[in-house]
């Protein structure tokens, strides 16, 4: 009883005063409070709060602060958000709650979750990021382009909870029939903005229609322009939007 009257909790008012500090505006009419300290995060395993005092961090950043909340509560989301401001984890741990709660991977079963990025080198960081918080029950693993397949089909193969991609090398293991995206419930689109600019949305939008459609869906971008939007909107339902930053 005593652990449970430890939870801090915010008023309405602390609400939009930490919104404002943190530059955080909304686009959506409901809205779930930010966990803004570890202590509010009582749905997420102790073995991943260890996790975070090993690696330093004091608090959730603004992004994962009010994403939290929003994908615990099962709904889709565009984050707005610059670069350095702690995106990776902001789906992770979401991601990692959500595999939880799913039956155990069995043999030839694909990924949970699907990350896909532009370039190599993001998707070599989302993967190490994960990494950082990954329970031991769950592997992860990171495909892309120009390196050998073989490898990388083997560790398909093996089973992951969570596939981290660059589109072009998804859609070459999807043609040679080497990846099952049957089981995907949580799918990011990370620099989507970038994804767009390096020109993948046919890609992009290939790999999202073989995706069952009753998923999570998370997109998140550095900026907003139209093409953004355009995406969104195919692709995600009824998502809560949010900037952090101007
Ligand atoms: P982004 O995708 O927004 O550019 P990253 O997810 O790559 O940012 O995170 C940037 C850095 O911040 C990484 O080194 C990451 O480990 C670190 N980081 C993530 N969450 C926190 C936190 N809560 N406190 C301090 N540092 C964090
Ligand atoms: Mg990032």
């Amino acid at each position: 009883k005593a652990a449970v009257s430890k939870v801090p909790k915010l008023s309405d008012e602390e609400v939009a005063e930490w919104r404002k500090e943190q530059n955080i505006t909304l686009f959506s009419d409901t809205c779930p409070h930010p966990l803004t300290k570890y202590e509010m995060c009582t749905m997420v395993p102790q073995s991943i709060h260890k996790k975070f005092t090993e690696q330093g961090f004091s608090a959730p950043t603004a992004i994962q602060a009010q994403s939290w909340p929003i994908l615990f509560e099962n709904r889709d989301i565009v984050g707005i958000a610059k670069t350095g401001s702690g995106k990776t984890l902001a789906f992770v741990v979401p991601a990692i709650l959500h595999i939880a709660a799913q039956s155990p991977l069995r043999p030839g079963d694909g990924p949970i979750s699907l990350v896909m990025a532009p370039t190599r080198e993001l998707a070599q960081q989302i993967e190490a990021e994960a990494r950082k918080v990954l329970p031991t029950t769950m592997r992860v693993a990171c495909i892309y382009g120009g390196t050998p397949k073989g490898p990388q089909v083997q560790m398909l193969r093996e089973g992951v909870h969570i596939l981290v991609c660059t589109p072009g090398r998804l859609i070459d293991m999807m043609e040679i029939n080497r990846v099952n995206l049957l089981r995907v419930t949580f799918l990011i689109l990370d620099e989507a903005d970038r994804m767009l600019d390096m020109g993948f949305e046919p890609q992009v939008r290939q790999i999202c229609s073989q995706i069952r459609p009753d998923r999570q869906t998370c997109m998140f971008s550095a900026t907003w322009p139209k093409e953004i939007q355009a995406l969104a909107s195919t692709f995600q339902r009824n998502f809560i939007r949010i900037h952090v930053g101007s």
